[in-house]
């Protein structure tokens, strides 16, 4: 059965529990869905130096690496993307996550609107014209 956004948005408010954001108390979660249903998630982890903190997306994206061995490329294909900013609705991704999400296909960015009603768009809306793997040439 399809996981619907609103359960998806659920499952990254969980994981923005797990955040350590002692410096920004701006904890946020985001649970990325692949294209073979496998499910993984993050948190943002800060740090002192403010400047290595790493955001919640990423974070989901090297679980995903980590415990793949890319054998089956479907199981590093990120379908959706659902993230949740606990002090902020929406909570779209920064530059440098939708980038590192572009990385891996990410199709469909789900996030929550004022109300907490899943807003759900196409990644391409979020960064039109990107560079990817395939503009490298072969
Ligand atoms: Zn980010």
């Amino acid at each position: 059965m399809k996981t619907s956004p609103l359960e998806l948005l659920e499952a990254a408010r969980d994981a923005a529990g797990h955040a350590y954001a002692p410096y920004s108390q701006f904890p946020v979660g985001a649970v990325i869905e692949m294209q073979d249903g496998t499910r993984y998630d993050g948190c943002n982890v800060e740090n002192a130096s403010y400047g290595l903190t790493l955001c919640a997306e990423r974070n989901a994206i090297t679980t995903m690496i980590a415990q793949t061995t890319g054998t089956n490329p479907a199981a590093r294909r990120i379908k959706r993307v659902a993230i949740v900013g606990l002090k902020a609705k929406p909570c779209w991704p920064c530059g440098a996550c939708r980038q590192v999400l572009r990385e891996f296909g990410t199709q469909e960015v789900i996030v929550e609107g004022d109300g907490g009603e899943p807003l759900v768009t196409s990644f391409e809306e979020l960064l039109p014209h990107s560079f990817g793997p395939e503009d490298l040439g072969s």
